[in-house]
């Protein structure tokens, strides 16, 4: 209540009486142009940021505020494309299916939604959960949770057995055959009735499972797993909704039906081809790579015990393959949009992911305007990922310039949302 009590205040006397917040940035970062600002003042008021001017401004009446960030580089918030806020892995994560509520779920929702938001991500992409996402996403807007902006797939869509098939792996009285309702797809009615279930749900956009994946009680980890008509219906009826789809895929072929039916992000995309990059860039297809949940997920295989034993093989085959097909894409000038898979890990780590993209020739900028400016573009959302005037205040500061020490990425000391402070 007192964390609501003052962000009330707070949005009180700054609609009422003018109140501006005045921030002295000894470094900006431009990321419309790429281009690093030295000296700057950014007035925001209410959620909105007023302007931007070269030079430090004094304040204009006595309840103005002023943050002193002259010693740091201020950047938009980030934006993540690939999060999971209603888990994080751990070794029980699959007892977990059968021992925990949805309450308990929701409950720890907000943990991870607050270290995600103190991460300096104030804007994700929420693609597949149990639907708690979706509520979460909710009390994030009413101001009872401390969290990103979320936009939410709610439940993903899978064929039987597929990838996001909740049943996968149980035992047969209690396997049942789960339709549309639960996210799971066979045939061209059900594409339908299941994107228009999540629009009933609330959610904001679709993710399928357009191949087999690493974490789930099955064998295969990229063969294809809807057809191409498949797809289609679900991209056209989404459309209808006005929602975009993104699609998990591993194996080459999958990937390749997901972007001829219409979908705008391949997430992961590990085995990509030449061929299926030349068309992402025909097709303006997005790639959300989530190395970092490569990386993790290959690690933790190697103890004993932390994955069910199915899960292995798969998990020390693809995750470290993701950072070469990046490097291969990136370098094609396939659209890169950054995304973690936070979730698989521990959310509040979504900034280790700039590293491994600067690691293999990715420019630090680029890097950046991955996580701003072409996620907002993304999210067809121009009012998030650039700090200039009239868009949200969404603004976070590290302690060095990320165009020289990427890293300083992962350690995010002030945070602004939405014209709110969470971090100073
Ligand atoms: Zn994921």
């Amino acid at each position: 209540m007192k964390f609501l009590s003052t962000v009330f205040l707070f949005l009180l006397s700054s609609f009422i009486f003018g109140q501006t917040t005045f921030i002295h940035c000894g470094k900006l970062i431009d990321t419309k142009n790429g281009k690093v600002m030295k000296n700057m003042t950014i007035r925001t008021e209410g959620n909105k940021i007023l302007s931007v001017d070269q030079g430090f401004t004094s304040a204009k009446t006595d309840d103005d505020i002023v943050i002193n960030l002259q010693n740091k580089t201020v950047l938009p918030g980030l934006i993540d494309m690939h999060v999971h806020l209603e888990l994080e892995s751990n070794p029980k994560s699959y007892l977990e299916k059968f021992t925990i509520n949805q309450t308990d779920i929701a409950l720890h929702s907000t943990v991870f939604a607050k270290s995600t938001l103190m991460a300096g991500f104030t804007t994700v992409r929420d693609v597949g959960g149990s639907g708690v996402n979706i509520a979460l996403r909710n009390a994030i807007n009413q101001g009872y949770v401390e969290g990103p902006r979320i936009y939410t797939s709610g439940k993903s869509l899978a064929s039987t057995g597929g990838h996001a098939d909740p049943t996968n792996g149980m035992r047969k009285e209690i396997m049942g055959d789960p339709g549309p309702a639960e996210g799971v797809v066979n045939g061209l009615e059900d594409a339908k009735k299941a994107v228009r279930q999540r629009y009933k749900n609330g959610a904001d956009l679709i993710k399928i499972t357009a191949t087999g994946g690493v974490l789930s009680m099955a064998k295969n980890g990229q063969n294809p797993q809807f057809t191409l008509e498949e797809i289609k219906m679900i991209c056209e009826t989404a459309k209808d909704y006005n929602m975009h789809v993104a699609a998990h895929a591993h194996g080459d072929e999958g990937m390749q039906r997901a972007i001829l039916g219409g979908v705008k992000t391949i997430e992961h995309g590990t085995l990509m081809s030449e061929k299926t990059m030349e068309m992402m860039k025909q097709y303006n297809v997005y790639y959300v790579p989530t190395i970092t949940a490569g990386k993790e997920v290959s690690e933790k295989a190697k103890l004993k015990g932390y994955y069910p034993d199915i899960i292995v093989p798969k998990a020390i085959e693809i995750g470290p393959k993701i950072q070469a097909t990046f490097e291969k894409a990136y370098k094609k000038g396939v659209k890169i949009a950054f995304g973690t898979d936070a979730g698989v890990f521990s959310h509040g780590l979504n900034g280790k992911e700039f590293g491994y993209m600067v690691e293999v020739g990715m420019s630090e900028i680029h890097a950046i305007q991955s996580a701003t400016v072409v996620n907002a573009a993304l999210l067809n959302n121009d009012l998030i990922g650039s700090i200039e005037k009239g868009n949200y205040a969404d603004i976070i500061a590290v302690n060095e310039d990320p165009t020289e020490h990427i890293k300083t990425l992962e350690n995010v000391v002030f945070v602004m949302k939405n014209g709110v402070i969470y971090k100073d």
